[in-house]
């Protein structure tokens, strides 16, 4: 492990993303440097931070007063690609070695290449109609944009989670952490922006959006702009509420269970469909490995499962600032897993279902009660929303 005593990340002065650090190595000097695979910060109570290849760190932004305290949101954050050491560090020249402080005079120096994560500020001067408002203070984008930076700017570990908008299983992100939904190609000109999917490589930032064209708006709290998403593997894309009705993707609903039907692990119906649920749809087709059930003994089944279970396995699987007790990511995981619990249980046929209430998060995911009732306008009868790539109920 490679040892860099230094002075307090803090009390140094920090470099800037655009222009570099002046005594930062040259392209030769770096390729003929000394790789290593970490580096150890001791700050000015002997305490030491270690900081790993690939690992994501927090910098003080340049032009920060000495020792001034800022939030959190405010730091530069880095991903760290390369740590090498300079071979000749005492035939450098005499200016640079005045510059250094007494402590890193006497070290090895060491050098990190990291990627820099944009603010969504910063993006936006580079990427023609992005908007900032539509993202958190804690959002970053990742970058190509590479830059060698002395490790006496770091000042702690932050992770950054990546936010995958059309993962069913997408892990929660609480409030104040870092995370990443976009990247961004900064070494071709103009920039390219593209999202973060399931799949290899990311992919044009509009494709897994509204059919209005607009993003996730994190900030915008109106009920109407509630997201609603489809699971199914060749849907796997929210919609604006408002988007939806106006557009007329909607229809009666037939049964409170209706979306058990839409599975995130299958694009046909994961069961044979209970007697309630097809009297006034059309036959669907059926996996073949439930497709063997008897639809009565199914509709039986599922009333003997607990009814929370049933409640969040069928209700919808939504996110919005309107709905501040899911966070950002909304309860698609949470339902999602309620609804592999049920599939399970049909598969078994029987209602015995283990330890799911300490998988899930029912209280809150389950928010029937914040969402607008749906009604038909002259009939008052009520309407379920359906995708508009799979016509499934969401
Ligand atoms: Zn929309
Ligand atoms: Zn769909």
């Amino acid at each position: 492990m490679a040892v860099a005593r230094g002075r307090k990340p803090k009390k140094r002065k920090a470099e800037v993303p655009s222009g570099g650090d002046p005594n930062a190595p040259g392209p030769d000097e770096w390729a003929d440097m000394e790789p290593y695979g970490s580096f150890t910060i001791t700050d000015d109570d002997g305490r030491e931070h270690v900081f790993k290849l690939g690992e994501t760190a927090a910098v003080l932004p340049g032009g920060t007063k000495v020792g001034a305290q800022i939030p959190l949101e405010k730091y530069w954050i880095v991903r760290i690609l390369g740590i090498r050491r300079r071979k000749f560090v005492q035939n450098r020249t005499k200016k640079l070695k005045t510059a250094c402080s007494k402590a890193q005079s006497q070290t090895p120096e060491f050098w990190v290449n990291v990627h820099w994560y944009y603010s969504p500020k910063e993006v936006k001067e580079k990427i023609r109609g992005f908007t900032v408002p539509h993202c958190s203070k804690y959002e970053r984008i990742y970058s190509d944009h590479s830059e060698l930076i002395s490790p006496l700017t770091f000042d702690a570990l932050v992770p950054v989670m990546k936010f995958r908008e059309d993962n069913p299983d997408q892990e929660p992100i609480f409030d104040e952490q870092f995370f990443t939904r976009y990247f961004l190609k900064t070494s071709s000109d103009p920039g390219e922006l593209s999202t973060y999917t399931m799949g290899s490589s990311t992919r044009l930032q509009d494709s897994v959006g509204c059919l209005c064209g607009g993003p996730y708006d994190l900030n915008d709290k109106s009920p109407l702009h509630v997201m609603y998403m489809c699971p199914r593997p060749h849907c796997r894309r929210f919609y604006h509420l408002c988007c939806l009705l106006e557009l007329g993707h909607w229809t009666p609903m037939t049964h409170p269970l209706i979306r058990l039907s839409c599975s995130p692990d299958t694009d046909d119906i994961p069961f044979e469909t209970p007697c309630t649920l097809t009297a006034e749809r059309p036959p669907q087709k059926t996996s073949d490995a439930m497709g063997s059930s008897s639809s009565c003994i199914v509709d039986e089944l599922v009333t003997r499962l607990p009814k929370d279970l049933i409640t969040l396995a069928a209700q919808s699987i939504v996110r919005g600032a309107a709905l501040p007790n899911l966070g950002i990511t909304g309860n698609c995981r949470d339902v999602v897993s309620a609804r592999r619990i049920v599939y399970a249980a049909i598969l078994k046929g029987t209602p015995a279902v283990n330890e799911w209430e300490e998988r899930l998060d029912v209280d809150a995911a389950i928010v029937e009660s914040d969402l607008p009732v749906l009604q038909h306008e002259d009939t008052g009868k009520a309407v379920v929303l359906m995708c508009p790539n799979c016509h499934g109920p969401i």
